[in-house]
């Protein structure tokens, strides 16, 4: 893909028509109220009746447990543990669990009811939930961090399992944790590995479910700028994030192709006009735990990266990384959301307006629950499937959202974001319609 031309055209700009919002957000909104805005321009548009618009954003259950912990330094200090369950009208609720200490209530419930129609998108037979601890894993030795996932499923055993709630790895949390879920879970309920995904391997975990996110990730934006006329051979991309996510959507889009100039972590961002390689910068990264200080590259801040000429930007850190005082800085024609949530609505419109094509979370970040779907298929099967499969179905499933979320945004002539959310809202409308609720 080739820099921005006066020719290029975002996906929408041919058809954009006015802001399905007439009031414009503003950065002030909740991570709850952000989602809800995004839901609201797409139920205006279906002309859903506004009692159905209140059970569909309402929340199943909300539990909040006390996590006291005596520390290894002798110290003594109370957490909090979430799990917020949103809609479980498709079948049993997913979502993954944060370790951050910025973890809340509204977060948690954001994060819950993204899952609902991002679950809905790729259309797998999942609801939504989310959880997680407000605890910096940094400050925690892994023993206090066992202590505190193990308490956690001593406390919520009762609501999770594997036709209730499924958890799985978020921000901060990996298949060791998954590991610890199952076992405590165990003590309660029996040996019950599809109870969580994104476990290791061993204990049931799938191929492909580490670096499916990423994967995902990259499918749709090889979709996108494909109907862009692109592609994605020697396209520049830069990603804000390199855990999880945002590590695999590098390699998984180095590998088809494209060059990636720059990435960031929360320690900073590096810089190399020519692409970054790739092999060196993971072995970099796993001996430091940082992409700062890499070798043949420049240091950058996070802010200089959204604002690089580059021809795809994917935030795949936190929430609202691109808002209102940047969005305008932002360079890229596409923006793929790895994260949940990175772009604020106030900046989705900005970058709308500046005809900016936007490939939302619940589409671009569901790669991710496909194969935790698929995961939890191969468990209650007693059945593991090749790597080769996994990817066969994970591409054949981003594929199929991605363009009934394209037909949708064309028929309603819309953002893929709305066209996402109209799609996942009547997939939820219709299974809750006719289990008669
Ligand atoms: P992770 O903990 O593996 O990685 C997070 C990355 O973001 C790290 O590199 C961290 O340094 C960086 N970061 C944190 N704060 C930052 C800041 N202020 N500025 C710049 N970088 C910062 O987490 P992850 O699993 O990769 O999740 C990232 C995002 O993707 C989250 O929004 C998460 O909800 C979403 N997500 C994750 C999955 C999954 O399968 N893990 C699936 C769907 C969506």
């Amino acid at each position: 893909m080739s820099a921005p031309t006066e020719a290029h055209r975002s996906l929408e700009s041919a058809e954009r028509p006015a802001p399905a919002h007439p009031s414009a957000p503003s950065d002030r909104l909740t991570p709850f109220e952000g989602v809800n805005y995004q839901f609201d321009r797409a139920a205006r548009k279906l002309k859903l009746p506004e009692p159905t618009q209140v059970a569909l954003k309402t929340p199943y259950r909300e539990v909040m447990v006390e996590l006291p912990l005596h520390r290894d330094d002798g110290s003594y200090r109370t957490y909090h543990g979430y799990r917020i369950q949103h809609d479980n009208s498709r079948g049993p609720m997913k979502g993954g669990l944060r370790y951050h200490p910025r973890v809340s209530v509204d977060e948690v419930r954001a994060l819950a009811s993204l899952m609902t129609w991002k679950t809905a998108v790729v259309d797998i037979p999942f609801g939504g939930a989310k959880g997680g601890i407000d605890c910096d894993p940094a400050e925690l030795t892994p023993k206090e961090l066992e202590y505190l996932t193990r308490e956690l499923v001593a406390r919520i055993h009762m609501l999770i399992g594997e036709n209730e709630d499924i958890p799985a790895p978020d921000v901060n949390t990996n298949p060791q944790v998954m590991a610890w879920i199952v076992d405590e879970y165990a003590k309660f309920r029996g040996y019950t590995p599809g109870v969580v995904t994104g476990k290791p391997i061993p204990l049931g975990g799938s191929e492909g479910r580490l670096s499916a996110t990423g994967r995902g990730v990259a499918i749709v934006t090889e979709r996108a700028t494909a109907e862009m006329g692109r592609s994605l051979r020697d396209a520049r991309v830069a990603i804000q994030g390199f855990g999880n996510v945002g590590s695999w959507a590098a390699r998984s889009l180095a590998a088809l192709g494209a060059r990636i100039v720059a990435v960031s972590d929360v320690n900073g961002g590096i810089f190399a006009g020519d692409g970054l390689d790739m092999d060196r910068l993971v072995r970099h990264v796993e001996a430091t735990r940082t992409v700062a200080g890499f070798d043949g590259a420049e240091d950058i801040t996070n802010d200089q990266l959204f604002a690089l000429d580059v021809d795809v930007l994917v935030p795949a850190a936190l929430e609202n990384a691109i808002h209102e005082a940047n969005a305008r800085d932002v360079r890229a024609r596409l923006v793929v959301e790895g994260a949940n949530a990175p772009v604020t609505p106030a900046a989705d419109l900005r970058l709308e307006e500046n005809g900016v094509t936007i490939v939302p979370d619940i589409l671009a970040n569901a790669g991710g629950v496909t194969v935790s779907y698929f995961e939890w298929v191969q468990n209650t099967q007693r059945f593991r499937w090749s790597a080769e499969r996994v990817d066969e179905e994970l591409v054949r499933t981003m594929t199929r959202a991605y363009d009934g979320v394209r037909a949708t945004s064309r028929e309603h002539r819309t953002s893929l974001r709305v066209a996402a959310f109209i799609l996942a809202i009547q997939r939820v409308a219709e299974a809750t319609r006719l289990r008669g609720g």
